[in-house]
């Protein structure tokens, strides 16, 4: 049984990986404040007569060195998850999302440097910035905006995460692995915060119009948290991975437009799609990337597996989950009402 530190354990990755480790048998501590994350994502291990014994929850924030030190010291080794994400978080909180996304990271991988923790560290498929080429290889340039377009500091921020990821592992033989997940999508996740997919489903399965920004061409591939889950427990014990940058990412590319259809074909929803121009849906200046497809090359020749699963299985598991959760709470609210 080993002990592993998971900072940002209460978002939507993490409760998922929290969930991976423990049915292994393994104790997890979850480093967590809350800001983007919630209780209830992990709050069924907690109450689990199976798992509540080898889970711990510490409500804090990876700036705070009281916090974060005896955790680190105390594992066997860290997944560090913890971070400002979504578009729309990080331009509401440009500051804090800097100082999180730097100075965290910073601290987390000093510390597992001073502890000798082996660590792994979640990067971003924004990091290509605005390259179309498609397969997307982590020997390519970045493409980034100007700094006054807010967005590129999120981008920017997770690069020199890499940089500082990257020289401990030469300057001080850290075992750190760093991979830019390209856009996860699964149960639990959330669309309060500008992702897609959730976003999508939600709207579709409430009668409400799909917001399709810009003119939908723009293209992602999706891939589904339990085989984003399977490959970070990979990496983190693949010494060959260590001092590399590795791409986590799905097969199936899609426009967006293409998506909501999808979505409402999935959904039997009736909802109008309803094209938003950018200047709309974003603040002014914003700038959109228009395609994002992963090589998965490196990490197949590391691990021995990429993630496979289709756009139909991700949209049939994210559509399960709010229909069990609508039901939920319809549950809820009739039990209350009586
Ligand atoms: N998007 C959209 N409608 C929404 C939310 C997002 O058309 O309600 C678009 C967004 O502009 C982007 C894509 O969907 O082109 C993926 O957005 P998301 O925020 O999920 O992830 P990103 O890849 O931008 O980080």
């Amino acid at each position: 049984m080993k002990r592993i530190l998971i900072t940002g354990g209460a978002g939507f990755i993490g409760s998922h990986l929290t969930d991976a480790y423990l049915a292994q048998g393994d104790e997890i501590v979850i480093l967590d404040d809350l800001s983007t994350g919630a209780l209830e994502n992990i709050q069924p291990f907690l109450d689990n007569p199976a798992t509540k014994s080898r889970i711990t929850f510490v409500q804090d924030t990876i700036l705070n060195p009281a916090a974060l030190e005896p955790e680190i010291e105390r594992a066997d080794k860290v997944i560090h998850l913890a971070a400002a994400v979504g578009v729309q978080y990080i331009i509401d909180n440009p500051l804090h999302s800097l100082v999180v996304n730097l100075n965290g990271t910073e601290s987390v991988l000093r510390l597992c440097d001073k502890y000798s923790k082996k660590v792994f560290i979640a990067s971003t498929s924004e990091v290509y910035g605005k390259q179309t080429h498609a397969p997307l290889r982590e020997t390519d340039d970045s493409h980034f905006g100007p700094t006054y377009r807010q967005r590129w500091s999120y981008a920017g921020g997770k690069m020199m995460d890499e940089f500082f990821s990257l020289a401990y592992h030469q300057s001080e033989a850290l075992e750190v692995v760093v991979a830019r997940l390209f856009n996860t999508v699964g149960p639990r996740q959330k669309g309060t915060y500008g992702m897609v997919i959730p976003r999508f489903v939600q709207q579709a399965m409430s009668g409400e119009p799909i917001t399709v920004y810009g003119d939908g061409t723009q293209t992602r591939t999706f891939t589904h948290v339990a085989e984003v889950v399977a490959c970070i427990m990979a990496l983190i014990d693949t010494p060959a991975a260590y001092g590399s940058v590795v791409n986590i990412g799905g097969v199936e590319e899609v426009s967006i437009m293409d998506l909501a259809k999808r979505v409402l074909e999935r959904t039997g929803s009736s909802s109008e799609i309803l094209v938003i121009p950018y200047d709309e849906a974003y603040p002014k200046e914003f700038e959109d990337m228009q395609r994002r497809v992963p090589s998965t090359e490196r990490l197949q020749k590391l691990v021995g597996f990429a993630p496979q699963l289709p756009l139909e299985r991700i949209l049939n598991d994210v559509v399960s989950h709010f229909e069990l959760t609508q039901v939920q709470g319809q549950t809820a609210s009739s039990v209350v009402n009586r």
